[in-house]
């Protein structure tokens, strides 16, 4: 926007900024029960606050922006339940200028291109539509590259830098709303408020997807847990029992694991259970499920296949575990631990069981076999006798 304008603010401009600022406060104030049953379920932030600021962006001057970012954070700092996590107040401040940077981004973006105010963008056809596009994905890069987890993540692969397809569309949302925000404030400026209700179903409905992730994964290793398991298997027996078809239940125990805990400590004993988590996924296909029942106990779900398939699938599984190298750290540099091993019991639908509890237990069964005769092997519940 232009510089002009940066030092003297219309009688319009801060009658905006008020409105902004406002409806800012008050969908956080009324998003505070969501953010709260949020925290208890130790989910990740959502963060709607870019509508206002990016609206900001296509209506205020800079600074005013920054003030905007400024009150919306402090609001966070003092009054919402991430006090209860006590966020420090470095944090708060660094988030801000962080989004402060981004607005500023995508302002500068916006005032090099032909059309640098939205009153210009709406007279200019389909070239104002791209020069709007442009700010917006400058919003939308300059955030994901300067987050502080991306920054942080060991790998820096696009994924860890811009998050899932989900993340994406929800900040794509919250952007487009934005400038439907910045739209209606032009013709109306009181219109900012018909902004609030969408946005607070949008809150919820987050929630409520990410706690039925939460809910059935394994956080450890991000796997399916025991109930996320349970759920995906159950479908499968049902598509079995209605497709005539067959498929395999694999049961997966490290074997003298305690052993590494004592030896490297809980947390190498961790990045090995991590290790193992992306060893079983590596070497099962895409549409087995994999999931954790706790403790060093893997559990896979394998539709579609029979005996020998489903003992050629286990022998894999165990043979990745076998090949694992898994570096940590230490307090005299990275080591490496190796040599694992893990025992396998194998259950077959429908000559196993017909009903899952019952699978699941002859994989068990198996699985206790193949510990008791030397581990580091398979075992299929039709050896048993
Ligand atoms: P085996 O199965 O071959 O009989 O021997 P094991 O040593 O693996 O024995 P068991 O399965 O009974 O013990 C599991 C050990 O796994 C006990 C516990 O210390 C460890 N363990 C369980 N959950 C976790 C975890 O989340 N992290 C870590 N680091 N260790 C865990
Ligand atoms: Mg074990
Ligand atoms: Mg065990």
């Amino acid at each position: 926007m232009t510089a002009a304008r940066a030092e003297h603010f219309s009688g319009r401009d801060l009658l905006v900024f008020g409105l902004l600022s406002g409806c800012g406060l008050l969908q956080a104030e009324l998003g505070r029960e969501v953010e709260r049953l949020r925290l208890r379920s130790g989910t990740p932030h959502i963060n709607l606050t870019s509508v206002w600021s990016f609206a900001g962006v296509l209506l205020l001057p800079s600074a005013l922006v920054t003030g905007l970012v400024a009150i919306l954070y402090l609001y966070l700092a003092t009054r919402s339940p991430y006090r209860v996590r006590r966020v420090s107040a470095f944090r708060v401040v660094f988030n801000a200028a962080l989004v402060v940077v981004t607005c500023q981004a995508a302002a500068a973006v916006l005032s090099w291109t032909a059309t640098p105010s939205l009153k210009s963008v709406l007279h200019a056809g389909w070239s104002g539509f791209g020069d709007l596009f442009l700010a917006t994905a400058a919003y939308f890069v300059v955030a994901a590259l300067i987050t502080v987890p991306g920054l942080n993540a060991p790998d820096r692969s696009l994924r860890t830098l811009f998050g899932g397809w989900g993340d994406n569309l929800l900040e794509a949302a919250t952007l487009c709303l934005g400038i439907l925000t910045a739209l209606a404030v032009t013709t109306m400026a009181e219109l900012a408020l018909c902004v609030l209700p969408p946005l607070l179903v949008i809150h919820r409905a987050v929630l409520v997807k990410q706690l039925e992730i939460a809910a059935t994964t394994d956080e450890k290793t991000g796997l399916l847990n025991t109930t996320g398991w349970h759920a995906l298997a159950a479908r499968e027996l049902g598509r079995a029992q209605r497709t005539d078809s067959s498929f395999g239940v694999l049961m997966v125990d490290l074997d003298r694991f305690k052993r590494i805990n004592d030896e490297h400590g809980h947390l190498s004993g961790d990045a090995v259970l991590r290790a193992v988590a992306a060893a079983i996924t590596g070497a099962v296909r895409e549409y087995d499920s994999v999931g954790r029942f706790g403790g060093e106990e893997f559990v896979v779900l394998l539709p579609g296949l029979r005996q020998p398939g489903i003992r050629v699938v286990a022998e894999r599984v165990r043979e990745a575990i076998a090949r694992l190298v898994v570096e940590v750290p230490a307090a005299n540099g990275p080591k490496t631990i190796d040599g694992l091993s893990a025992s396998i019991g194998l259950a077959t639908y429908p000559e196993s069981g017909t009903a899952l509890e019952r699978l699941v237990h002859a994989a068990d069964q198996a699985l206790y076999r193949a510990k008791n005769t030397g581990r580091n092997k398979v075992v299929s519940s039709a050896d048993l006798g």
